[in-house]
């Protein structure tokens, strides 16, 4: 059996690498795992044909390759038994004790959430992304195993139909790149966003790579004498540095592009070079041979050093000019700085310092989980953490100053609200302004790299943020700062206005029950929030971090099931879900942040049902879903998973182009007339095409702008009135 042989030698060569760095005991339960692994996934067959058998060994080989312990390596190895086969939990901790069983419990756990028909795919994601941080929370070693887990099933996503493929890469690329980003697993991180962008946006991940490919040649020939040039200065003082190049991947140069919308040539840091030293003075030496030898590219140095990234990174960047005008970047770190660049939290492991060495570095490492817990608790929103993790876990940072010369850096976007609070809570509370570079700024300034920002603050007892702040605040950070002062300063205030609030939207909506009753409906409701209590639940409604609007299509619905006799049909109000505001006012389902633009096939209005087709390489086309272009059958048709749901966002208020086209009857005074009517509905002209037919008619068409199509259908019904006009089309 050629499969057999297969399995027995990825496991061998999986068990010599555990054995060059576990011992003997170790070893013995490791090995017993897999036999329960083998035997009980025995039969099973994963997408690609392959033993299933396959997927754990690979996992736990992820884990070793990141110096996990063996009570990882074994959760690894039986991650899907609980799952996937007869193997019970009990079982599983009476053979393997309880830490690996709370570990494998806790990775199963992820993604069994239990699913009712109302709510959303958004919501049900963030309920797996809430209860993954809890897991996370209690015993870090799960999100690792988790990540590994991804990480194998990204290797392997070939193997699944188109849109699971999408859905999964997405997910990756939004929450679990994310994640390893914020603990730091450099390798994996990079994996997971490469792998991610390669199936959501092939086209243009092969043209990038074609563009690398192109200049590697030269590229590399260029590094490797930068290097040797560096290096044979560097020695002179720092005999033990050492030194190496790397071109950047394409997952890198595409968030460059895509995100950051720039041209191939403007990204700075295709080519690096690493010096890696002892001594964090031997860094800053570096740094200074470096800018004797070449002309630094002014607003590129950074000081990860004295200001180390939220997940612990550590480096002096800088950004240099090299032979015929190359720029490159140099990084210079320390060993120690190195191993956390590399691993972040799986160091504590992978050099033997466990949870216990260095728990102080190892808890304010894991400090932004509670943080994000804590916030989604006060909003009871579990959408929260999700935007969170996309918004702040790999933001694009500014480096600012504070008049004393301390270096902040705080996300791309951010104004000098985030600014006050990323100084400390207390500053932000107490602020009433604030001057950038000397000159007062409106509270909503967003602060630039390089500008010294100074934070105006009275001293003034009672004095706080006021709420439309949570408006203008960026980071999820100081909006939670800033919720959190309004739930702690004005409890009793936010708990009378929530439950009045409450109270008027209930009555407003005819939601009528007796007292009984409704003391158990709001109980309920309480608990899918997962809040403690009543006054929790209106305090958290008082303070606004839980919009009781936003609740109310579920409420009304629980209400009309439960208690409403009197109506015979029940109609279902979906959830609304929460659309993030796109300016094009459209939001395409489960994708943030994509170009949208408008197709010019059938230039869609607000109003009409739209489709969104994914374009290679330049985001989102928005087609009507009527339009010629779109096939009639998705499921049949040649590429059904680059076609995705598209709706108008509510308050969409832009001016939209259509052209109408006129056939008329020739004569004088008809465009004055045309004209006269589009006018008098507000409405500007942005081009007219007229031309004769041979039977003595002219046909007219006019570009507008227009609000939406209903305003489009009152144009058209006001135009085909004038006089001499006899058909109008769109
Ligand atoms: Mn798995």
């Amino acid at each position: 059996m050629a499969e057999n042989v297969n399995v027995k030698r990825l496991y061998s060569d999986l068990r010599g690498k555990i054995a060059a760095v576990h011992n003997e005991d170790e070893l013995k339960i490791i090995d017993k795992a897999f036999g329960v692994a083998e035997e009980y996934h025995g039969g099973q067959l994963r997408r690609s044909g392959e033993p299933y058998i396959i997927h754990p060994i690979a996992v736990a080989d992820i884990l070793v390759d990141l110096g996990m312990d063996w009570q990882s390596l074994v959760a690894a190895l039986l991650h899907d038994v609980v799952e996937d086969t007869p193997y019970t939990l009990e079982q599983l901790r009476a053979d393997f004790g309880d830490e690996v069983a709370t570990l494998v419990d806790g990775v199963t756990k992820l993604g069994k959430v239990q699913i009712t028909s109302r709510e959303t795919k958004e919501e049900q994601q963030a309920e797996n992304v809430r209860k993954m941080l809890l897991a996370m929370s209690k015993d870090i070693r799960v999100i690792i195993v988790k990540l590994a887990d991804r990480l194998h099933n990204m290797r392997t996503l070939e193997f699944v139909d188109p849109q699971k493929q999408r859905d999964k890469a997405l997910e990756t690329l939004e929450i679990f790149a994310p994640i390893s980003h914020r603990l730091g697993i450099r390798s994996v991180k990079e994996e997971l966003e490469d792998r991610a962008i390669r199936f959501l946006d092939p086209v243009a991940y092969a043209s990038i790579e074609e563009n690398v490919k192109n200049s590697s040649r030269s590229g590399n020939d260029f590094l490797e004498n930068t290097k040797e040039k560096i290096l044979e200065r560097v020695r002179l003082t720092v005999p033990n540095a050492q030194i190496s190049g790397r071109i950047k991947s394409v997952h890198g140069i595409y968030r460059k592009m895509y995100m950051q919308g720039k041209q191939f040539d403007e990204i700075y840091d295709i080519y690096a070079v690493r010096i890696i030293v002892d001594t964090v003075v031997d860094c800053y030496n570096c740094l200074g041979i470096i800018h004797d030898m070449y002309k630094p590219l002014p607003g590129r140095f950074k000081d990860y050093i004295s200001t180390p990234k939220p997940n612990m990174y550590q480096s002096l960047h800088t950004t240099v000019i090299g032979k015929e005008g190359t720029p490159f970047e140099v990084q210079i770190r320390t060993w120690e700085m190195h191993r956390t660049a590399e691993y972040g939290i799986a160091a504590h492991w992978k050099y033997k310092l466990g949870i216990n060495g260095g728990k102080k570095s190892f808890d304010e490492g894991l400090q932004w989980i509670r943080e994000m817990l804590e916030a989604q608790q006060e909003t009871g929103d579990a959408r929260e953490i999700v935007s969170s993790i996309k918004t702040d876990l790999i933001p694009d940072e500014v480096f600012v100053y504070t008049p004393k010369g301390d270096v902040i850096n705080i996300p791309q976007g951010s104004t000098v609200i985030d600014f006050a609070y990323a100084i400390h809570t207390e500053v932000g509370n107490k602020m009433t302004g604030a001057k950038v570079d000397g000159r007062m700024v409106p509270l909503d300034y967003v602060v630039k790299t390089g500008e010294i920002v100074e934070i105006l603050t009275t001293s003034q007892p009672g004095k706080g943020p006021s709420r439309d702040w949570l408006n203008i605040a960026k980071s999820s950070q100081a909006k939670s700062k800033i919720r959190s002062w309004f739930k702690r300063e004005k409890r009793d205030e936010n708990i009378a206005e929530g439950k009045a609030e409450v109270e008027r939207e209930f009555k407003r909506n005819y939601i009528r029950l007796d007292e009984e009753d409704y003391q158990t409906f709001l109980k309920k409701l309480c608990e899918r929030q997962h809040m403690e209590s009543l006054d929790d639940f209106y305090a958290a409604i008082g303070f606004g971090g839980l919009s009781i609007n936003r609740l109310m299509p579920y409420i009304k619905e629980e209400y009309h099931k439960n208690y409403d006799k009197s109506r015979e049909e029940i109609k279902i109000t979906p959830v609304e879900t929460v659309s993030r505001k796109k300016k094009d006012g459209v939001t395409v389902e489960g994708i943030d942040n994509c170009l949208i633009k408008f197709s010019r096939c059938c230039n869609p209005l607000p109003g009409d049902p739209i489709i969104g087709f994914i374009t290679r390489g330049h985001g989102v086309s928005v087609h009507k879903a009527d339009c010629t272009n779109v096939p009639k059958d998705i499921k049949n048709c040649a590429e059904p998973a680059r076609w995705v749901k598209a709706h108008w966002n509510k308050d969409v208020k832009e001016e939209y182009k259509a052209t109408i086209t006129m056939t008329c009857l020739s004569r004088i005074g008809l465009m004055a007339d045309v004209s006269m009517q589009v006018a008098n509905m507000k409405v500007n002209i942005t081009d007219i095409n007229t031309r004769d037919t041979k039977d003595g008619r002219c046909i007219l068409s006019i570009t507008v702008k227009v609000g939406g199509i209903e305003h489009l259908k009152n144009l058209i019904a006001k135009i085909e009135k004038v006089d001499g006009v006899l058909s109008v089309e769109r």
